[in-house]
């Protein structure tokens, strides 16, 4: 490697260089192969004959690295010199997606690599496939954050964003019997092409102990945080590029190590193992993600974890800050920082404390700076997602912090009876302290006192923040409280995962629309085209083929393309109610059962996603939808009308092939409960219809592609919430509803349980006596939306083409290039920075002075 940068580095200095294409940036074809070649070679070690699919992978990815370098390099430094206010996203999850395929769009170099590889026999979508996505997320709000990071990028805002390096992802799903399994997600195994380990700025973080109170010089009181443990954050960064910018912004995520000195004192009184379990211990913090949804799981370590990513993610804006020369009182005017969700919320008292303990500033003076810092994006309502922690546990971790939390609350509360006078029961509901029924720190309501903005994802979603869960906060601040309704990017979504349909579309209204998606709106001029047409539905019907061959591939089982898709891929969870979708492939195949030679629409049910795995009702509910495939696609009645097909381990890489290929798309939640969605909008935007509730975003898409092109039914959320005032009896429903009663009693009999009628009986029990998500009530309504869905899709494939080109087209508002642009505008008030590629030779030209 040595003697190659020599020779490189001379052939860029050298009048030669003109001939010579450098290896690491030129974008000839030649060139191309040879970095390639190159990387294999010596980064890889490897020569052909000898070198794995894995391996093709990391050279190729070195080589795309190589090309972003100069963008993230250039970036960086024009921030440091501009001193550029800059958009924090911290999140504790990124859900990325492989970067190898998104990094090629965005440069805008995938055909000339597909060529390279193709001229050195190679393809390129193969060596794609080798690419073990980064699992850092369980769903929707880890995959927001990436496409916002992928937003702010193409949009040249200055940006960072800090979380979790995870060391096993999202896990594995896998079946045994038609029940998920899971399995480590092990993604580091092969090494990270796209991260560089920064150990140069490392920071510590304090865990436990005790406060003890002294009076400073100055005759201030002042505390001393002694803790029970340090652990080491080091930081490992990815570039994040725009779209045909030169912007390279950068995500930074911290790995728990254990203090260089680890455990000194044990390795004095000569207890090695002991000082490496210390090690060991300390390691464990970045290990693994939880893999819950919408629910919190109250441990020690996950408290740990949102401390440890929060603390290091401060301190590192600080460095930044004085590295720039600018006092720390700038803090608010260099950084606005987005929470996102209550994860990071503890930052609010780990700022003060960095402000009043480690830089002894007044604690007035860093409220207001802290406030002014902060701002905070709630995503769920449901009530077993809120985070609040036991105050011994917080207080046992996080002692100093938890006194902060106590002196921030004695103001706030003072701040609220000087407005509502001593409404106890107000005051009770409001504290950052929860004392009915053991004692418990509330994260919401931290991060609402400790913003300046609080927004909710979808209209619908914020507005039901202000009459439930954050009522109280509205009414004290109802100037804090803003929407947001989510987007998507349409780089990954479209350009890179329906390639077909992005050309399409280029061909007839350019090529400004992946970064301008309201241009979408000029598709609707071709709506009656009839080649447009044609080409649109042979689109969808090639993609509808590549999806059945990986069906075969991942399930063995074969599907029609021709037959309906009807998709619903998320994570499974009863208010998503994949249940009510399996009482529908029930309610057909009975249909059939009873009338073989009843004409219906031919449909492919498709379903994806993972389940908690504790939780068991989830899982229960994914043994209904195999249980159900088992029979329907085997009975010889069926005819193959039907398919029944669960494609394992949903991710951002087996999803972005789903998409495209799908007619129907399942956005069925009870109303209320959804805050929006984002997969709604990977639909649409691909060209899928829309069979939803008025749920989340789901009502915004509806109004932008018309309800007349948009599949509705269900109650509304005020319907949901009056029938469970009046005392909801879903058996009502069973008795009243032959069909219905049709469908359950054929589980209960143990029909798909091989006779066993013990299997689903948790779940049906849960239907009938609960039924806390209205599945029941809104069985009828969906099954009659069905029917009218099937009818035109079948008897009214031109009204469904329409419909579909329809729906593409007017999907303009859920880019998430818009909803960054709002957040740009009314929260953080972040502008773009345009970066312009310095010169290399003059980046490299003189090493600093007393560097060593
Ligand atoms: C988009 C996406 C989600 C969110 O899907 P919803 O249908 O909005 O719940 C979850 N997981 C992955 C991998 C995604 O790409």
């Amino acid at each position: 490697m040595q003697a190659r940068d020599v020779e490189t580095s001379f052939a860029r200095n050298s009048p030669l260089s003109v001939q010579v294409e450098d290896d690491r940036t030129g974008l000839s074809l030649e060139t191309l192969k040879r970095a390639f070649l190159d990387n294999l070679f010596y980064v890889q070690g490897k020569s052909p004959d000898i070198a794995t699919a894995k391996d093709y992978y990391m050279a190729l990815a070195y080589t795309v690295r190589d090309r972003m370098l100069h963008h993230w390099l250039s970036t960086g430094q024009t921030y440091r010199r501009t001193h550029a206010r800059t958009a924090v996203y911290l999140s504790a999850e990124f859900l990325m997606g492989p970067y190898l395929g998104n990094n090629l769009i965005n440069l805008g170099l995938y055909d000339l690599f597909e060529q390279a590889m193709e001229e050195l026999g190679l393809n390129l979508k193969e060596i794609m496939d080798q690419e073990q996505e980064p699992g850092l997320g369980n769903g929707g709000l880890g995959r927001l954050a990436a496409c916002y990071l992928d937003s702010m990028a193409t949009l040249e805002i200055p940006s960072l964003g800090y979380g979790i390096r995870y060391e096993f992802g999202i896990f594995e799903q896998a079946f045994h019997d038609g029940w998920q399994v899971e399995k480590t997600d092990q993604w580091l195994r092969w090494g990270n092409p796209w991260e560089v380990r920064r150990p140069e700025w490392a920071v510590h973080v304090k865990i436990g102990g005790h406060t003890e109170g002294y009076t400073d010089h100055q005759g201030r009181y002042q505390v001393n945080w002694v803790p029970d443990k340090v652990v080491r954050g080091i930081p490992y960064d990815t570039p994040i590029l725009g779209y045909q910018v030169n912007t390279a912004n950068t995500l930074r995520l911290w790995r728990a190590e254990s203090p260089e000195s680890f455990d000194f004192d044990a390795f004095n009184r000569g207890d090695y193992y002991g000082a490496v379990n210390s090690k060991i211990i300390s390691e464990n913090i970045s290990k693994v993600l939880y893999p819950n949804d919408d629910k919190l799981e109250g441990k020690q370590l996950r408290l740990e974890q949102e401390f440890f990513f929060v603390s290091c993610s401060l301190q590192d804006m600080i460095r930044l800050l004085m590295s720039e020369g600018l006092p720390l009182e700038q803090f608010p005017e260099k950084f606005t920082v987005q929470l996102n969700d209550t994860h990071p919320a503890v930052a609010i008292a780990e700022l003060m404390r960095l402000l009043v303990d480690d830089h002894e500033m007044a604690w007035d003076l860093a409220w207001e700076i802290t406030q002014k810092s902060f701002a905070y994006t709630n995503h769920t309502l449901l009530p077993e997602a809120l985070e609040r922690w036991p105050m011994y546990l917080f207080g046992s971790l996080l002692p100093r912090h938890l006194e902060i939390i106590f002196e921030i609350n004695r103001i706030f509360l003072d701040q609220v009876r000087l407005k509502f006078g001593p409404d106890n029961e107000r005051i009770a509901r409001m504290s950052l302290i929860e004392e009915t029924g053991g004692r418990y720190v509330r994260m919401a309501n931290l991060a609402c006192v400790g913003s300046h903005a609080i927004n909710g994802v979808a209209e619908l979603h914020t507005e039901l923040l202000k009459e439930t869960v954050l009522k109280d906060f509205y009414e004290l601040f109802p100037e804090k409280f803003v929407n947001k309704t989510n987007g998507v990017t349409p780089r990954r979504w479209m350009v890179l995962s329906n390639p077909r349909l992005a050309k399409l579309i280029d061909q007839h209204i350019g090529t400004a629309w992946p970064t301008q998606l309201d241009q979408l709106s000029k598709l609707e001029a071709y709506v009656d085209d009839p080649a447009f047409r044609n080409e649109w539905r042979e689109i969808k019907q090639a993609n509808k083929r590549f999806l059945t061959a990986r069906i075969e591939r991942l399930t063995g089982i074969k599907v029609n393309p021709d037959s309906m898709f009807d998709v619903q891929i998320k994570r499974i969870h009863e208010y998503k109610r994949q249940q009510l979708n399996a009482l529908h492939i029930i309610t057909l195949y009975r249909r059939l059962k009873q009338n073989p030679d009843l004409e219906i629409t031919p449909r492919t049910f498709i379903f994806a996603g993972k389940a908690a795995p504790g939780y068991f009702m989830a899982k229960l509910i994914i043994k209904l939808i195999t249980a159900v495939g088992d029979i329907v696609n085997r009975d010889p009645v069926v005819r193959d009308r039907l398919k029944v097909v669960f494609i394992p381990n949903y991710n951002v890489t087996n999803s972005q092939p789903i998409y495209p290929a799908s007619d129907l798309s399942e956005q069925i939640s009870t109303a209320g409960f959804e805050a929006s969605g984002t997969g709604n909008m990977k639909f649409a935007l691909n060209g899928s219809l829309t069979i939803g509730t008025l749920d989340g975003a789901n009502v915004e898409i509806r109004e932008e592609v018309g309800a007349e092109n948009f599949f509705l039914f269900g109650m509304t959320a005020d319907e949901v919430t009056a029938l469970k005032a009046s005392g909801y009896q879903p058996w009502q429903y069973y008795e009243e509803n032959a069909e219905l009663k049709g469908v359950i009693d054929l589980i209960s009999s143990g029909f798909f349980s091989g006779g066993d009628t013990e299997t689903f009986k948790p779940l049906i029990d849960n239907l009938l006596q609960q039924d806390r998500f209205t599945v029941l009530a809104d069985y009828q309504s969906y099954i009659d939306c069905q029917d009218h869905v099937g009818k035109v899709y079948q008897q009214d494939q031109e009204n469904w083409l329409r419909m579909s080109i329809l729906n593409a087209a007017r999907m303009g508002k859920f880019s998430s290039d818009r909803a960054v642009r709002e957040y740009c505008k009314e929260i953080w008030h972040v502008d773009p920075v345009s970066i312009e590629l310095q010169e290399y030779s003059k980046m490299v030209a003189h090493i600093q002075e007393g560097a060593i």
